[in-house]
């Protein structure tokens, strides 16, 4: 039998690095397990992060990479493996991966979440010819050419605004009335002069030959384009404990700010649980109480 460690830490993102800090910090004997960190955190993607506390103008990339820094620094031990199951008995967690299993007495599962699709016909086909689910990685490539975001959030009116300034057309298009994002960002999209808003309306086909070259509406209408960025959503990475936590319906842990799940002793951070906002800042702070509810509960045992 393996050894038990006091906490394993399923994700080595935002929430995740964090929760290492206050784990090194409370001398426990832990791992992070990621299958690439901090290269795996969707904050890597982020072009420039200008809403974290203390630092403007840096890259996704560079602050997580000050992150994972920290962590190491403090003695963090990370293993390169992909958590696929989690099961609990007799009061130990085993943690199944990929390459290996691992046993805790706690876990905090922190494996963030992945962009949801569409759905239509011509997505799967025209992937990276064309379609694209991330515009700071994939805009470059329209330099100058006409695309499509699909969605209403926060996540499309960046993604808009970002594309504005480098291709020559932006259409928006969403199924509702008014667009979800915070105000700012929908302000900030208006004063752009190359941007299209499309309201109740619905990308229901992707067209192309050997790329993309339309979208088909739901009103019937075709609209040119050289790109369709999809921006319609999360979808939480919770597959590992669907079976042990309680879920909402759209898949999230349901837990507070406590980040205590359904399960004694398992603990969820960051974007995979149920909460209003998520990005980097509060993904750190429930890294930092998922170790204190963790603690909290070692002490009990
Ligand atoms: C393009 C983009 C731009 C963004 N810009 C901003 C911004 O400007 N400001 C902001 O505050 N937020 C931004 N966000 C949101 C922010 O990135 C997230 O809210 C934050 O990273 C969530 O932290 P997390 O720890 O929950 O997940 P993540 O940071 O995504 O980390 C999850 C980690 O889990 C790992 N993992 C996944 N599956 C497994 C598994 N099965 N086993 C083990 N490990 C696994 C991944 O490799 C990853 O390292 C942006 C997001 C995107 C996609």
């Amino acid at each position: 039998m393996n050894k038990v460690y006091d906490l394993i830490i399923a994700g080595g993102g935002a929430s995740g690095l964090t929760a290492a800090l206050y784990a090194a910090r409370n001398g426990y004997d832990f791992i992070v397990i990621d299958p690439a960190p901090p290269a795996g955190s969707s904050a890597a993607l982020a072009d420039e992060v200008d809403n974290y506390t203390g630092f403007s103008n840096i890259s996704g990339f560079e602050l997580m990479q000050k992150f994972y820094a920290h962590a190491k620094e403090l003695g963090t031990q990370f293993v390169k493996d992909e958590v696929q199951n989690i099961e609990k008995s007799d009061g130990i967690f085993t943690v199944g991966c990929a390459k290996k299993n691992y046993r805790a007495k706690t876990v905090i599962f922190c494996a963030g979440a992945s962009h949801k699709n569409l759905g239509v016909s011509g997505e799967e086909e025209f992937a990276g010819k064309g379609v694209s689910y991330c515009a700071v990685c994939d805009g470059f490539f329209f330099k100058d050419k006409v695309v499509t975001v699909v969605g209403g959030g926060n996540t499309a009116v960046s993604d808009a605004l970002y594309l504005s300034k480098i291709c020559r057309r932006v259409f928006l298009v969403h199924r509702r009335s008014k667009l979800k994002a915070e105000r700012i960002l929908v302000k900030e999209l208006e004063k752009t002069n190359n941007t299209d808003i499309i309201y109740n309306n619905e990308v229901i086909q992707i067209l192309g030959e050997s790329s993309v070259n339309s979208v088909r509406l739901k009103d019937g209408r075709k609209l040119k384009t050289d790109g369709v960025f999809v921006a319609v959503g999360l979808a939480p990475r919770s597959l590992p404990v669907k079976k042990i936590v309680t879920l909402d319906n759209n898949g999230y842990i349901v837990a507070d700010e406590s980040c205590k799940t359904s399960t004694d002793g398992l603990f969820a951070a960051g974007d995979i649980r149920t909460k209003r906002l998520r990005q980097i800042i509060t993904a750190c702070c429930d890294g930092a109480n998922a170790v204190l509810s963790a603690d909290e509960y070692l002490e009990k045992q």
